[in-house]
């Protein structure tokens, strides 16, 4: 525990002084090894100096991250939300339940396909398995699923116990597709394979890349077919998001992977175009989509008004075509005007008001744009599991070591498989109409505004330092730790799940979160609440 009095010790100073200064007391406090290297992980933006950040290394043993593991980020993030598959854990219940349905992914069924969004299977993996093999419990488990449900495509996701045994996952789910004539899909993302859950998006973007995209044909292809990546449709936002693009006159051929449906997936290959939101889940999928079947992706952001427009109107540059131009000015200036006069009410009633944002590996960045349209600003902002590009930009990948862990995962590269939709010059030439920024993501750190902290693997010792001294009016982070930060005296929101609220995505989206902004804000229990440091 750190002792002093924040008030008085840095209120002399610039914000980028007296940040650093705070920054460098809060790691001191750790034992001298883990103080250098936890100092990796934060940094005070100054825009005199080249910035670095260390991320995604491994938590030091007895640090309270709040991490996920790759089968979290393989099963519970980028398939998960695919509502048409039956996804089976295979290993102990536990796993099974730390992914079901934590992220409010919602979906709708669909005439004609299956629906098992609400489900949890598992093998539900004993002691005798691990010691005498889960194989024959896993073709038992898929012979069962299939008996009952009827899947036409099961997923198999491995946790750490099964790659500990070596149970060839791979063999039995060719041996069920043989016998039961249904497609079995498999992804090898043992929960120990990575630092963080980031190591099983990159095993399931290779498992949809081999596996699925590419394998059945779009029957009708139009001029303004769309992917949309990255979105995982929490509270209904790609809902909202696909209105606006319809109306537009966009059609998305897929969502990766939000209220999505295999056969969708398997017809991704033929959009003209892929937007990505969350860069970190899923850019893998969309490096491999171009290489192997020349669909360009375009880096968006529709959490937030402005971001939202800005987004919309270059997705326009790169179709150029005068039907697109107009309705996405039509779009724009309908829906502001919808959402004026509520969003102006919320705007007076949280202008000025400080948030840390501690989600994700993509979020972190996106709701600071819509924290601005609101009138608030955001003075810490940190990623579990994000990597050096996701906060520094993709200029930096060349400039990254390979960490051990990456040994492990395959990375694959393509040579192009098909035509794709426009020829290869011509995408040059639509690419060189983009601003720079959403052909490459520039990352988290170059938007963030002088003075302000940004932090990698945030734990709950640096949180609670950080909330004693800087007093922000709301912590917007994940499931697992914002209570601690309420019980602080601090209002809190979820922004894996939205609580039970949202969609926060592009214009109406806005208003609901700052509806939500201000009701736990301005909510007068706070007033009853007597926050530890003012005992
Ligand atoms: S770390 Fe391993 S045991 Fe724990 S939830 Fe992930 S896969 Fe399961």
């Amino acid at each position: 525990m750190i002792e002093r009095n924040h008030t008085q010790d840095y209120m002399m100073e610039s914000p980028v002084e007296k940040n650093k200064k705070l920054i460098e007391d809060i790691t001191d406090s750790y034992p001298k090894k883990v103080s250098k290297e936890r100092k990796t992980h934060l940094v005070v933006i100054d825009p005199s100096e080249e910035q670095h950040i260390m991320a995604d290394v491994a938590t030091i043993p007895g640090i309270m991250t709040n991490r996920g593991c790759s089968y979290a980020g393989a099963k519970g993030v980028v398939f998960g939300p695919v509502k048409d598959i039956l996804h089976l854990t295979h290993g102990p219940i536990g796993c099974g339940y730390y992914t079901w349905n934590t992220r409010r992914n919602l979906a709708e069924p669909e005439e004609g396909y299956n629906y098992f969004i609400k489900n949890c299977f598992s093998t539900n993996m004993q002691e005798k398995d691990v010691v005498f093999g889960g194989e024959k419990k896993l073709y038992g488990a898929i012979k069962e699923a299939y008996e009952i449900f009827k899947p036409k495509v099961i997923g198999i996701y491995a946790t750490c116990p099964v790659g500990l045994i070596g149970d060839d996952i791979k063999a039995v789910a060719k041996r069920a597709e043989e016998e039961l004539g249904i497609k079995v899909i498999t992804v090898s993302c043992e929960g120990y394979k990575g630092v963080s859950q980031s190591a099983g998006h990159h095993l399931a973007s290779n498992t949809l890349i081999m596996d699925i995209v590419g394998t059945e044909e779009l029957e009708d292809p139009t001029p303004y077919d769309i992917n949309i990546f990255g979105e995982y449709n929490i509270g209904g936002d790609v809902w909202l998001v696909k209105d606006l693009l319809q109306k537009i006159g966009y059609r998305v051929v897929s969502v990766f992977t939000g209220d999505s449906k295999y056969d969708d997936l398997a017809k991704a290959h033929r959009a003209k175009l892929s937007i990505l939101m969350c860069h970190r889940s899923i850019n893998y999928t969309n490096r491999m989509m171009e290489e192997k079947f020349g669909v360009p992706w375009l880096k968006v952001n529709y959490i937030g008004i402005s971001s939202t427009i800005e987004s919309l109107r270059e997705m326009a540059k790169f179709f150029d075509d005068p039907m697109i131009y107009e309705n996405t000015e039509k779009v724009i200036e309908e829906e502001l005007k919808k959402i004026k006069p509520r969003l102006d009410y919320y705007k007076e009633r949280l202008k000025g008001k400080k948030a840390i944002l501690f989600v994700g590996g993509s979020r972190a960045h996106h709701y600071q744009d819509l924290l601005k349209d609101i009138g608030m600003e955001t003075i810490v902002a940190g990623y579990e599991f994000a990597h050096r590009d996701d906060y520094e930009g993709r200029k930096i990948i060349p400039e990254i070591k390979e960490a051990p862990h990456h040994k492990i995962l395959d990375t694959y590269h393509f040579e192009r498989v098909t035509e794709p939709a426009y020829p290869q010059e011509k995408i040059e030439e639509m690419k060189s109409k983009m601003p720079d920024h959403f052909m490459n993501y520039e990352g988290m750190m170059v938007h963030m505004e002088e003075g302000s902290i940004v932090i990698d693997d945030f734990n709950h010792h640096e949180t609670e330092e950080l909330i004693k001294a800087l007093k922000p009016d709301i912590f917007l982070s994940g499931i697992k730790d914002r209570y601690v930060f309420q019980k602080m005296g601090v209002p809190s929101r979820q922004i894996h799940s939205y609580d039970y609220s949202g969609p926060y995505s592009s214009f109406e989206g806005a208003v609901n979160f700052a509806r939500d902004m201000d009701m736990a804000i301005n909510n007068p229990i706070w007033k009853e609440v007597t926050p530890p440091w003012k005992k």
